[in-house]
């Protein structure tokens, strides 16, 4: 979803050539094919948006799938990448990196003060790793190897798989299911009462763009050599509760909203601190509710395609 995004928006840059190479073409996982991959061309700057990512379902379900294959597709870029030369990489993370009980809104220096909510620990630990390799790299060898840790995203391209999705995606579907087939109800998991900061993919692709292009003194004066990683946010979070009203207007359910305690809640709270990006330039310029009524009509699209 995000490289997707990204890739939209470098498209249309008269001064890139972008080498692209879909999932068929090029095992991420195969660290043979990526080494062959970075020999073949002549590559200058990495935008690592790759991962096997999916909702708290998923990442309580597959956890080995998630801390191995996100090791393997990290490692595997990451170091050919630099013993193919390439000076300049930009790494993309999660928010899940922080400590589960950590203050809000979260800075970039809480990374390893605490213990990781259960949930997603796995796929954490491969995110801060991720981090790690990427400033051992600058430190050791010099290199220009950039992260940016996005709060939730949604958005175009997004999974809309009924269990291992996210929430936005998970809700778009149930809630339109429910409007088609006249439900008076939807089963929304966990209290409602957890907060989540979300930001629209293009968002998240345009922040990408400007921390890579952000000249070395600016990065490195909001940066440090042992925390380089910067928080890309939306400035502000919202209930789930709020969320599925708001999912619920957009789709045009006008029935009842109801919660599920069995499920989890995960982490109660996970707002970033995006003042270091924010200082740097950068805002995001899609609110949530206009962004949820692009992602719909791409649900929409994808059930006519599917069709
Ligand atoms: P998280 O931010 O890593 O916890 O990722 P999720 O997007 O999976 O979940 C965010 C919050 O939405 C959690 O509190 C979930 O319990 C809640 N939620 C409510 N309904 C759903 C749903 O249908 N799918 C998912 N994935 N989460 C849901």
């Amino acid at each position: 979803m995000v490289g997707s995004a990204i890739e939209r928006q470098l498209s249309s840059c008269s001064d890139v050539e972008l080498i692209l190479a879909s999932r068929d073409e090029l095992d991420l996982e195969n660290q043979s094919a990526v080494t062959a991959f970075f020999a073949r061309n002549n590559i200058d700057e990495v935008y690592l948006a790759a991962a096997k990512v999916g909702g708290i379902h998923a990442n309580n379900t597959y956890p080995a799938d998630f801390i191995y294959r996100n090791l393997l597709i990290e490692t595997n870029i990451i170091g050919a990448a630099h013993n193919s030369g390439v000076q300049k990489l930009l790494f993309l993370g999660s928010s899940c990196i922080y400590p589960r009980a950590v203050a809000q809104p979260m800075q970039e220096d809480a990374l390893l003060t605490g213990v990781l909510e259960s949930t997603n620990e796995p796929y954490a630990i491969a995110k801060i790793a991720g981090i790690k390799l990427c400033e051992s790299f600058n430190r050791q060898y010099g290199r220009d190897y950039r992260s940016v840790m996005p709060t939730n995203l949604y958005g175009p391209g997004d999974n809309y798989h009924p269990e291992n999705s996210h929430v936005i995606p998970a809700l778009l579907r149930r809630f339109h299911e429910a409007k088609v087939s006249g439900a008076s109800e939807v089963m929304v998991w966990g209290s409602g009462k957890p907060y989540r900061e979300f930001l629209f993919v293009d968002d998240m692709a345009a922040a990408s763009i400007h921390v890579m292009n952000l000249d070395d003194a600016t990065y490195k004066a909001n940066t440090n050599e042992m925390c380089s990683h910067i928080n890309v946010g939306y400035g502000s979070d919202v209930t789930i509760r709020e969320l599925a009203t708001e999912i619920a207007r957009t789709v045009g359910f006008t029935g009842e909203v109801a919660f599920d305690a069995s499920k989890p809640d995960g982490t109660m709270r996970k707002l970033m601190d995006s003042e270091r990006l924010f200082a740097t330039g950068w805002r995001p310029s899609v609110d949530l509710q206009t962004g949820l009524a692009i992602a719909y009509d791409d649900f929409l699209n994808g059930e006519t395609r599917e069709a």
